[in-house]
Formats: C-alpha cells, structure tokens, sequence
C-alpha cells in the first residue's frame, strides 16, 4: 500500500475545503501517521538493551515535524550547519545529535562542537586531526569495501565516497584515542529504501563482527552500532512492507548472542528519514490542462521544484485522483509539471481514471525527501507545506516561495575586483 487507508480518509473527507482554503499545490503531512510509525518503531526494539533513532533531518527539515519526533523522544541526524539549527531548535543537543557529515568544511566542525555539541561521527581518518578538539563520543563511518559484503548487501561500497575503508579503520580509532576521545561508536550506511530486513540484519552483523576486531586490536569497546538509515517503504501497491517484527526479533538475538560472547551489549542506533516520515505525506496538486499529442497529457500546478524523485531517479510515486476512487474506465496519461525539461513527469504512461481540469491529484509517499530536495531551475517556485493536525485542523507549516525570496540573492551591494 502506498499511503495508509486511514490517512487517505482523515484527509479525503475535507481536501476540496483545504485545497480552497489555502490553494494548491502542497505537501501535506499526516501527524497522526508519524506518530503510529514513530511508536510502532520504538515499541519494535524496546527489547533492545539500548535503542536510540536519530531522525535522518535531510528527509523533512520542518520544524513543527520535528518537534513531533523530538516530543517522541527521537535525535537528529544532521550532516550540515542548517540541520543542526533545525535539530537544536527543538531543544536537542549532545547525544541526540548524530553529526554525520563527509567532505566536512572547518566550519560545520565548529558548529557541530558549539551550542551543546553533538555525537561526531568522522567519515575519514583525515579528519581527526582537523577537528579542533573531539567531544566525548566519537564514531567512524564505515566502508566495508568490495571484499567484504559477501552477496547480500546492495550497492557498491567500495564506489561510494563514504566512510573509512576496512584497512584504515583500527588507526583510525587507535589515533582518536590517542587525541582523547573516551567513548567510541561504529557507523555504517550500505542500503537505501530497502524493503527486505535481512540486508539490514547482516549489516548487524557486519558491524558485531568489527567490534570484536576493534577491541582485540585497540583494546576499544564500542559504547554504540549505529546501522544508519535505509529502511524502506512501499511506494507500489504491490510491495510488501519491511518485516519489522522479523527485523527487531533478529536482531535482539544477534545482540543478545554477542553480549553473550563480548561481556557487554552496544547500544543500537538506527537514523532512518524515510522510514519514519515517508508514507505520511502526500503532494496535493490540481490538474489545470489536458493535451492529445502522441500520448495524452495531464499538467498539473506542480512540478518538479516540488518533488524531484520521479524526474531524478525514476522514482515511481502512486497517483490517486480525489472522488474518483471508484472510476472504472481508466486512460493512460503522463501526468506533467511546467518545466522545460521532459523528465519533469510525476507519472509515465499511468492507468489513471478520467482527469478534467480543476481535479485534484495525491501524489503519495511524499513525506521524506520531497519537498526538501526541491529547486528552482528554471523560475520554478516551491510550495507550501501543510500539516493535518490529531484533532483535524491543518496547520500550514512552511509558505510556499514568492518571487521576492527568488530575487534576493540577486539584492546585494556592488563589488568589483580589479586586476
Ligand atoms: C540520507 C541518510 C539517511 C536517511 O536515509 P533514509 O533513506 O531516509 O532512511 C540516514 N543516514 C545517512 C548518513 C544519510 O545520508
């Protein structure tokens, strides 16, 4: 299922009174869904000795979503300067800040260390000796390379620019002792949307496997595993949810094993975005044109600037039309936004009942990096965003951009430099 049929009736009942009130397009996200996932999340691992999630804040930097996550108990994951004021606004600092940044400018260190400082986790063994001074709990991202991932793990570690590569990892954190740092974690982040919880069982393991390594080496016992975000969700009717009953029983066993072994259990962290978020929003968009050319074309007042997914990596994102669920005569439509780039398309060659101008389309599963991956290329503004409230009312959250806000990088004093 893409969004939840109880989110689909909280909203369908008042969407034509909402899309009047404050017009279309918008994102608009359902607080009781974030809530249901975000305890249904804690109470899956509340068998873990230790368990913390860190809120991936590049899913949905909105500050009234994250007071939600934050009231939940949550941290935030942030890996620049602008996440962490957004996490540090709703009253998180220190060990509910994962800073996890890569390619990191002197300056996100200061920020990452100032107002309340934060979990460093460092992508490089480079990096250490550039961070002015290392807080009380220091991780490394780790890159378990080609040789290691055996066949199930997705992706290709040893391609990505992430983490500290297998054969630098013990110097890594024998020279972090070394400047200091008393407390110790391990990162990694090897999936992304990934539906099926084995991948992310091995990657427990994976990560167990190393502590063991680590400590006979460098004497470090790690105080966390942090297995990174990823966990996915079902954009296409026809996926299966992550099993996570499945995934929490494993691995409650693979860390009560461990502990078993090692003496003492790691804390488990986990900074999904997606997981959390992603099914609970949808883009409400109107259809305003209809072109027969050698396909049929439904445009719609949204594009691109407010949903990069479908147009970047192919993403599909499922299509309701309001009222129109019952429709039993479908047309096969690519459903288009404005811009003067052909992928700007939310749906290619989509079964989709009869849509006249003025109807209004849900573009599901838009609560995790939708409206934050957005841009304006091409003129192209953002848009709002809402959020349907526990009680019903909905609330506005963020304005769409003006044309001011589009202009006023261009609103500056004169400077020149001459030869
Ligand atoms: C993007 C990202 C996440 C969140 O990914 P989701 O797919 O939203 O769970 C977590 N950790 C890191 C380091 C990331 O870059």
């Amino acid at each position: 299922m893409p969004i939840s049929s109880a989110f689909a009736q909280r909203l369908s009942k008042n969407l034509p009174d909402i899309a009047d009130h404050f017009g279309t397009p918008f994102h608009l996200y359902d607080e009781s869904g974030i809530r249901e996932t975000g305890a249904t999340l804690k109470t899956a691992f509340a068998q873990v000795v230790q368990f913390q999630e860190f809120f991936a804040v590049k899913a949905l930097p909105n500050p009234h979503i994250l007071h939600i996550l934050r009231e939940m108990g949550f941290g935030f994951d942030c890996s620049s300067i602008p996440e962490l004021i957004l996490a540090r606004q709703t009253g998180a600092g220190g060990s509910d800040i994962m800073f996890t940044s890569n390619n990191t400018a002197p300056e996100e260190f200061a920020a990452a260390l100032g107002n309340g400082g934060c979990i460093l986790n460092l992508d490089d063994i480079s990096l250490i000796d550039k961070v002015p001074y290392l807080p009380e709990k220091v991780a490394f991202r780790y890159n378990p390379g080609a040789r290691r991932t055996g066949n199930a793990i997705i992706g290709k570690p040893e391609e990505a620019k992430f983490g500290v590569p297998h054969d630098q990892l013990i110097a890594a954190y024998q020279h972090a002792l070394a400047r200091g740092a008393q407390h110790f974690g391990l990162h990694t982040m090897l999936v992304s949307n990934e539906r099926d919880y084995r991948y992310m069982l091995e990657t427990t393991q994976m990560l167990l496997n190393v502590a063991m390594w680590l400590r006979a080496e460098t004497g470090i016992t790690l105080d966390f595993i942090n297995i990174g975000g990823g966990f996915g969700i079902p954009y296409r009717p026809e996926d299966t949810p992550l099993d996570l009953a499945a995934l929490s029983h494993g691995m409650t066993s693979l860390l009560e094993n461990f502990g078993t072994e090692y003496g003492s259990v790691p804390a488990l962290y986990m900074e999904n975005g997606r997981y959390l978020t992603g099914r609970h929003g949808v883009l409400v968009t109107r259809a305003i044109n209809h072109k027969d050319s050698y396909r049929r074309y439904i445009g719609v007042d949204a594009n691109m600037s407010a949903l990069m997914r479908p147009g970047m990596y192919g993403a599909y994102h499922h299509i309701t039309v309001h009222d129109k669920h019952d429709a039993t005569e479908l047309e096969i439509v690519d459903v288009v936004g404005s811009l003067c780039e052909n992928n700007d398309k939310f749906a290619i060659q989509r079964s989709l009942p009869h849509i006249e101008a003025g109807d209004l389309l849900l573009i599901h599963d838009t609560g995790a990096h939708g409206h934050a991956m957005g841009f304006n290329y091409n003129g192209r503004l953002r848009p709002q965003e809402l959020l349907l409230r526990t009680d019903g009312s909905v609330t506005r959250i963020r304005r769409a951009e003006t044309l001011d806000d589009y202009f006023a990088t261009l609103n500056f004093a004169p400077e020149d430099w001459q030869p």
